[in-house]
């Protein structure tokens, strides 16, 4: 990029690509600092997003945020999960409220294109220089230390800003990986997903209304979403060579013909209208190389996105906003301190995909199963599962002993069905193996 004369380029002190959950928890959290910030979406909000059903841990950050109550108006609550296993032929409902720490019982399902609305908009109340419709489509790193993002608005206009801090929450359009070429398929995990939003599908009675339901199924598992105003999302999450049969057949075809392999949520189907065209995402499995640099940052999906299974996506991505505010500051603030505060943005940035992917990785295994349809609470370990289903795993929560005590009674498990074991590791090698992709995701 030609860097353009000074005259026409804004200067700010953080420039953020995107106005997700990332983009907009980290803009006005480095504004209360003290920064100015200018934030890009290249989107105009509401605008549709998958990714509806959020966590416990999110709760105190919309307190902090000042959204709590915009959230609470247009979630529905979520006390906690179901899991329903046709071969158990059973369910199982885990409560929040049943976590180490009793003090997160619910979390909230909400229509995306309405929750990124609020925090968007929250951001801009807060003082941040919001420009949507406007695509960030170059950067350059000076030699100065500052760098320069050029952006495109709706209207053709280009515009050009450098700053000293430039954060990354492009989502899965990983606009900086991309240039850097350090985004990698997901050697050990490989999924994709067709979703819709449904009108009057069948729910729990009562507070368990709220509840997501996951079903698993032959070739994966769906989730039903429950969200206020009779939508809820359901969405089959597949393994690729399964996509590839999909053949002629439309999407939402191909969709219906899954649910009616599922019994137990056909049944919750029967009556139900599709109200929002079905879409497909593919491979969605990936991590970059790295996730910052001297003078850059990248937050939530821009840096890794592993499954959505737990419904972790959008606290991951909050979260990374959260620690991004506080690193830009001890970097911008203090310069000596920038390489220790870099080295621990990293480590946290990596502990929730790892911490999430041992559990994801193992969700489809039937002996990891048997042990969500009968939990139990030696050692604490259904305490300490709840409590990293409901995300609670940056803080100071002693769970750690028990989730250790948990893999060690599912290897134990393991090591005692040892062709049970050997045939679901054959088959998730089988399950996960990389297939061309099938170019079917809009169709
Ligand atoms: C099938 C599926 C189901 C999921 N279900 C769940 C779930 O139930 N719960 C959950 O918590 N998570 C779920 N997720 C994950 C969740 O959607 C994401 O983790 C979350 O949205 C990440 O937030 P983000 O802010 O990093 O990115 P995004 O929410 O994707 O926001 C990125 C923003 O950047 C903007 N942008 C992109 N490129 C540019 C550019 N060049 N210039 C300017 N702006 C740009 C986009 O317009 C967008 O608004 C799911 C994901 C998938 C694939």
């Amino acid at each position: 990029m030609e860097v353009q004369a000074q005259s026409q380029i804004q200067q700010c002190d953080v420039l953020v690509i995107g106005g997700g959950p990332a983009g907009s928890t980290i803009a006005p959290l480095l504004v209360e600092k003290g920064y100015k910030v200018v934030l890009l979406d290249r989107a105009r909000h509401p605008r549709f997003h998958i990714g509806e059903s959020l966590l416990p841990a999110n709760l105190p950050l919309f307190e902090r945020l000042g959204v709590a109550e915009e959230v609470k108006a247009i979630g529905m609550v979520k006390p906690g999960a179901e899991f329903v296993s046709t071969t158990h032929g059973m369910a199982q409902v885990f409560h929040f409220a049943e976590a180490w720490d009793k003090s997160m019982p619910h979390a909230y399902q909400v229509q995306r294109a309405e929750f990124d609305t609020v925090l968007i908009r929250n951001a801009a109340r807060k003082g941040v220089e919001v420009h949507e419709g406007c695509k960030a489509t170059a950067v350059e790193f000076l030699g100065d230390e500052n760098v320069q993002v050029r952006a495109r608005h709706e209207d053709g206009r280009e515009q050009t800003w450098q700053a000293r801090f430039l954060v990354d929450a492009s989502g899965r359009d990983t606009f900086l990986a991309n240039r850097f070429g350090i985004k990698h398929r997901n050697p050990k995990h490989n999924s994709s997903a067709i979703y819709g939003h449904f009108a009057g599908a069948k729910r729990h009675e009562g507070a368990a209304e709220g509840n997501i339901t996951i079903f698993w199924f032959e070739h994966g598992w769906f989730w039903f979403i429950p969200m206020p105003n009779d939508v809820t999302s359901v969405g089959m999450v597949l393994w690729p060579y399964h996509m590839k049969t999909k053949g002629a057949r439309s999407l939402e075809q191909f969709l219906r013909d899954g649910i009616a392999t599922c019994p137990p949520l056909a049944e919750r189907l029967k009556d139900a209208q599709l109200v929002h065209p079905v879409e497909a995402t593919g491979n969605f499995s990936y991590v970059s190389e790295r996730n910052h640099g001297r003078n850059y940052l990248l937050l939530g999906d821009a840096y890794a996105f592993i499954d959505p299974v737990f419904s972790s996506g959008v606290w991951l991505a909050m979260n990374s906003g959260v620690i991004g505010a506080e690193t830009i500051d001890a970097c911008l603030r203090e310069p000596a301190r920038a390489g220790h505060a870099l080295q621990r943005f990293d480590q946290l940035m990596r502990l929730g995909p790892r911490e999430f992917s041992w559990f994801i990785y193992r969700i489809t295994n039937p002996i990891m199963r048997d042990f969500f349809m009968y939990p139990k609470n030696i050692f604490r370990v259904k305490e300490a599962l709840l409590s990293v289903l409901a995300g609670d795993i940056f803080g100071k929560t002693p769970i750690w002993r028990s989730i250790l005590i948990f893999k060690g009674l599912y290897y134990l498990a393991s090591l005692g069905q040892p062709r049970r074991a050997f045939m679901a590791w054959k088959q998730r090698r089988f399950n996960i193996r990389k297939v061309d992709d099938p170019a079917v995701y809009n169709a």
